[in-house]
């Protein structure tokens, strides 16, 4: 469904004139981009079922200190396989937005790196990234390949210790460095941009009490009851409705 030709040139308007516009990306982009919704009721049930744990268990920082073989082989296949799924239409216009100027952060807690692989180059992953990896023991670094391509747990060639994967899981601290500097991105933002999840969301309740402006813009598919709290909301896909917008304000550059 396209916007109303007012909305879409109030949001021009509205980018055009922010001296800084950081980006909350959220679940709804990585969706979008067909990546599996491992949160929805029959996935979750299905995993459930296949490891005989929940997915918060499974993804628990006990559950990687004491069950490092199954761990492993639910993160190979359903955590890392998914990323054979290139970055979707929105990934690739926040990088067209980036590049022009509009876009000055994007900030997530999504781990698959998708704005990066899109080519987006100020991005805060608050939950780390899949693409990293590291020995706990000597600190050797090693890319997603040789987790993905392991068969059993991925052992560091140096040490032999177990390699763990730089993503936050449940039950372990965000690095509170990386929170300061989010804060301080959202901070310092005229336009606050969340894309893809809804304003009582964690990665919202986390930054969104940082933001200082009065133009919190919420694009999102699902209407929910704390859109209210934004400044302007579009419930419509993000990937749409960022492609319509740049369409419109290319071609208001070039009339
Ligand atoms: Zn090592």
């Amino acid at each position: 469904m396209a916007l109303e030709k007012k909305v879409l040139e109030k949001l021009a308007e509205i980018l055009e004139n922010s001296k800084y516009t950081v980006v909350l990306s959220g679940y709804g982009m990585i969706i979008e981009s067909g990546y599996p919704a491992l949160r929805d009721g029959d996935i979750s049930y299905d995993i459930e079922q296949k490891y005989g744990y929940s997915l918060e268990e499974l993804l628990h920082s006990s559950f990687y200190s004491t069950r490092k073989e199954l761990f492993f082989d639910f993160y190979r296949n359903e955590i890392l396989k998914p990323l054979d799924i290139p970055p979707g239409k929105g990934f690739q216009i926040l990088k067209e937005m980036e590049d022009e100027g509009l876009v000055g952060q994007i900030i997530t807690r999504r781990i698959f790196g998708l704005p990066q692989r899109a080519g987006c180059k100020n991005v805060i992953n608050l939950h780390g990234s899949v693409y990293n990896n590291h020995c706990p023991h000597c600190g050797k670094a090693y890319p997603m390949e040789y987790i993905r391509d392991s068969t059993k747990v991925p052992l560091c060639e140096v040490c032999n210790t177990p390699i763990k994967p730089d993503i936050v899981l449940f039950g372990e601290q965000v690095d509170n460095s990386v929170i300061t500097r989010a804060a301080e991105e959202v901070s310092k933002a005229d336009v606050l941009l969340v894309l893809g999840t809804k304003l009582s969301s964690a990665l919202c309740r986390q930054l969104t009490g940082y933001y200082e402006g009065s133009k919190l813009i919420l694009i999102t598919l699902y209407p929910h009851y704390s859109d209210k709290l934004a400044d302007m909301v579009i419930n419509q896909r993000v990937d749409d409705t960022l492609e319509e917008l740049i369409t419109y304000m290319k071609k208001k550059r070039n009339d």
